[in-house]
């Protein structure tokens, strides 16, 4: 077997018993089976594991009723709004003014 992709995901846990929710990240190794298939193993903290779907468990409460997202891609900065021109919005009072005495 030859590894074609590793990919790190990170999945979503939500536990349905306590509510705790929680991520973890998980690695995706792609190998190619030598019969032109496409096989996936799975890698948690550098460890061979079961898919993140599989015999998940409350970190929390160690509940089996946990509902798993799908990995969400990798983290990609917000775009950054355009900057807002100085003075816009900011009215400052002259000098001088107010009570005279
Ligand atoms: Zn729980």
């Amino acid at each position: 077997m030859r590894e074609t992709d590793v990919f790190s995901e990170i999945w979503t846990f939500i536990c349905q018993h306590c509510s705790h929710v929680w991520q973890d990240e998980y690695e995706a190794r792609h190998c190619d089976d030598g019969h032109g298939g496409d096989t996936v193993s799975w890698r948690y903290r550098g460890l061979c594991s079961m898919p993140p779907w599989a015999n998940a468990t409350c970190v929390n409460c160690e509940a089996a009723m946990v509902k798993v997202l799908p990995a969400v891609p990798p983290a990609v900065p917000p775009a950054v709004p355009p900057a807002v021109p100085p003075g816009s919005g900011d009215r400052r009072r002259p000098a001088g003014t107010g009570s005279a005495g």
